[in-house]
């Protein structure tokens, strides 16, 4: 399992998120923003998932959760 903060993941706040993967990552990750930043869910969900911004955020997330710390 690694660890990231909502703020490394492009948030507000610096509630830690757990997960086992990239890809569960980025659900919590969603699931979070939805319930603690909901403004935020509703800017990103009106992206188009192929918007240059969207892609180098996805990159960006990518190589922090690589980099980021495994917890039991
Ligand atoms: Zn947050």
């Amino acid at each position: 399992m690694k660890t990231m903060t909502c703020n490394q993941l492009g948030g507000k706040c610096d509630v830690s998120i757990t997960a086992a993967t990239a890809d569960e990552m980025m659900a919590k990750g969603m699931a979070h923003l939805g319930e603690a930043h909901p403004e935020m869910a509703a800017d990103i969900k009106k992206m188009p998932e192929d918007d240059p911004i969207m892609k180098a955020w996805y990159a960006k997330f990518l190589a922090d959760f690589a980099a980021a710390p495994e917890v039991a």
